[in-house]
């Protein structure tokens, strides 16, 4: 039964095949079985998954329908949820319990999904491996000696290891399409503004954007579906109305023009992942798209002002952390300034402390202008890049890393390299563009990704075009050994 996608989930549950507590207890008891290995999650809530099981068997029974209804998921453990732990992979908030759901939990819940756990993740968000949770680092299913990929990389890997069948993710910088990608999943960020960010803890606010991960795009689209809206509690929600992304899987790819920048192909790239890359896009022309070389020229310039913006932004969203409100409180502060300084000091890893540091410094008053104003007109010129290659092109192909998964503690002593790893992703995240990260062969035994980019909203375009290449390639249907 934990093989089941989500859309098969929903035929077996319409079909009475099965109720949603049956395969909840399978699921549990897998998690409960499997999950050391692995430490996908940091909180398990299998009271609340029970009672949430029972009652959409009961709207079932009482004929009611709907693709989430009783489907098993779990929550990055950023998006609040009331009167359980929210601990964004942080010795600072171990001992937060949210007092409100997040608009995204919220609305999963009302559709009947089933929530089982909170996953693990890098500590706020800030990573590519997850490595940095204050729980512990998450293990790749597919050689538990490598990373997962970060920051989602519990809900990732719980995913591909088929503890469940989809999870909610965020993306500032590539944190859903990079696990994805990783672990073999689909993963999709959606537009900036396009899911709600209220009850997600904010790491660089005009960055972040929850999305679904799962195992194919039919089984994002369903969970976008439920995610996806106008919240008027987040002031940068979008009032656009939301397509039927299910129904917008088939359509034709003929004329489809897919655009293919030269500046993808640098020496950064693993050779063997540019060979994966054009042999899907050769999968691709054989159902109908064109193919073209486009020009992104100002992407050199993504990755560093990323590591100014992001940074930057979190250095001021994270001072609410001061002891004093929630979260971690030091012992014995000798006064205020102790208070402050113990408790954020003792509270926040290295990696938040060295990102608080270098926002703080680029928002300094002598050196706004340098580091943080400079960064900003990089971001449009990468938007406008983007804008000028939408004028020719429908969909942006490339990989969506350099590189396969790495090794536990590969790069630990080396942030940047680390940052490098995300010099496909970001630029989506700079210019609010969406984008989903598909499996498409592998290296070593590894998985690895192809990311597509669309024009602003069109989410469908990129779930239609995936779940057309996933019909006609295996690579998505691929188990990592052991699960
Ligand atoms: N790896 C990037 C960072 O560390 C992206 C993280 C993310 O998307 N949350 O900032």
């Amino acid at each position: 039964m934990h093989q089941l996608t989500l859309a098969e989930i929903a035929r077996g549950l319409a079909d009475k095949k099965f109720s949603s507590e049956e395969l909840t207890k399978v699921l549990l008891a897998r998690i409960a079985q499997l999950d050391p290995q692995l430490n996908s999650f940091i909180s398990l809530t299998e009271d609340l998954a029970l009672q949430q099981a029972k009652a959409a068997d009961a709207r079932r029974a009482n004929g009611e329908s709907g693709a989430l209804l009783g489907a098993p998921i779990a929550h990055k453990d950023l998006f609040c949820t009331q009167g359980i732990r929210t601990s964004c992979g942080s010795k600072m908030l171990d001992n937060f319990k949210a007092p409100y759901d997040a608009t995204v939990v919220a609305k999963l819940a009302a559709a009947g999904a089933v929530t089982l756990g909170k996953t693990n993740m890098d500590e706020f968000a800030m990573g590519s491996a997850n490595e940095s949770s204050y729980y512990g680092a998450v293990k790749n299913p597919w050689n538990l000696e490598h990373v997962p990929g970060g920051s989602s990389g519990g809900s990732a890997a719980a995913v591909a290891a088929r503890l469940l069948p989809a999870a909610t993710g965020t993306d500032t910088g590539g944190s859903i399409r990079q696990p994805a990608a990783l672990t073999n999943l689909t993963g999709l960020k959606p537009t900036y503004g396009r899911v709600s960010r209220w009850g997600m803890i904010a790491y660089a606010s005009s960055l972040d954007q929850g999305g679904p991960l799962a195992r194919t795009a039919e089984d994002c689209a369903i969970l976008l579906q439920g995610m996806a809206g106008f919240d008027p509690q987040d002031s940068t929600s979008i009032d656009e109305p939301v397509p039927d992304y299910s129904a917008g899987l088939n359509g034709s790819l003929q004329g489809l023009r897919i655009g293919v920048p030269k500046e993808y192909f640098s020496a950064g790239l693993d050779p063997r992942i540019a060979d994966l890359v054009m042999a899907s896009v050769e999968e691709l022309k054989k159902l109908g798209a064109v193919v073209k070389e486009i020009s992104l020229p100002n992407m050199q310039h993504a990755i560093p002002a990323y590591y100014v913006i992001a940074p930057a932004e979190a250095s001021s969203n994270l001072s609410r952390f001061d002891g004093v409100r929630f979260g971690y409180r030091c012992e014995d502060p000798k006064n205020l300034e102790d208070l402050y300084k113990r408790s954020r000091g003792e509270g926040f890893g290295p990696e938040v402390q060295r990102r608080i540091m270098v926002g703080a410094y680029a928002l300094s008053a002598g050196y706004y202008d340098a580091y943080y104003l400079k960064a900003q007109k990089i971001r449009r010129l990468i938007k406008n890049d983007f804008m000028a290659a939408f004028n020719e092109v429908d969909i942006i192909l490339g990989p969506t890393t350099p590189n396969p998964a790495w090794k536990l503690g590969a790069k630990n002593s080396d942030p940047v390299a680390a940052y490098l790893e995300d010099v496909y992703t970001i630029t989506a995240n700079l210019a609010g563009l969406p984008g989903l990260s598909m499996p498409a062969g592998f290296v070593d035994g590894l998985p690895v990704g192809v990311q597509l980019l669309a024009p602003y909203f069109q989410e469908g375009r990129l779930l239609n075009v995936a779940h057309q290449y996933q019909q006609n390639t295996d690579w998505h249907t691929r188990t990592p050994t052991g699960f």
